[in-house]
């Protein structure tokens, strides 16, 4: 019985082989043919530059707050007339873990997750990078208030102390009121 197991065993074989040889080629020629990345792939944080290839930083520091890693340091220096200026902007490469919350936090959309997969080096000194250096940051565009309104005009202190004396009062009248008619 044991003599018909071998045979049975390259039959399969045979098989798996046949099926493989016209299934199609999975392994490419890199670097001379590369993958077509997925469209929300994403590797390290790069700067967005606008259409006139400006970054468009405001260097408010909110990504460097929401790495969980310590990964951001950004050094911003602001002067007499309160313009901020961006020393540097150190992102670790090596020791990012491309979670992606920092680009998600940016309420300015300055920085972006980047589809450059070849991000080895010889040197680790080459696995920081200094996104920006030595440059003015983006003034942030203020957001127009709405001219307030009759209703949303605030209260004064003295006006809300009479009205909560007269609702205070008028209580006390009705809860007497009520009294009465018990
Ligand atoms: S990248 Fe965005 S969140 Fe980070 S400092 Fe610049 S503007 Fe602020
Ligand atoms: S992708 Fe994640 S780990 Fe990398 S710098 Fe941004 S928040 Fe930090």
């Amino acid at each position: 019985m044991a003599r018909w197991k071998f045979p049975v065993g390259i039959f399969k074989a045979m098989r798996i082989a046949w099926i493989n040889l016209w299934r199609k080629n999975i392994v490419i020629q890199y670097p001379h043919e590369r993958y077509e990345l997925p469209e929300r792939a994403r590797w390290s944080v790069e700067m967005t530059l606008d259409e006139n290839g400006h970054h468009t930083c405001t260097g408010c520091k909110i990504c460097e707050n929401t790495c969980a890693d310590y990964i951001i340091n950004i050094d911003v220096s602001v002067d007499e007339e309160r313009n901020k200026h961006i020393n540097h902007w150190l992102y670790q490469r090596g020791a990012c873990m491309m979670c992606g919350l920092c680009v998600e936090a940016c309420p300015f959309g300055a920085i972006h997750m980047g589809k450059n997969i070849e991000l080895a080096y010889f040197d680790k000194e080459d696995l920081t990078d200094d996104l920006l250096t030595d440059t003015d940051a983006v003034k942030p565009p203020r957001k127009e208030r709405p001219a307030p309104t009759a209703k949303s005009e605030p209260v004064s202190q003295e006006a809300a102390h009479d009205g909560a004396g007269k609702t205070g009062k008028s209580t006390k009248e009705e809860g007497g009121a009520d009294g009465d008619n018990s």
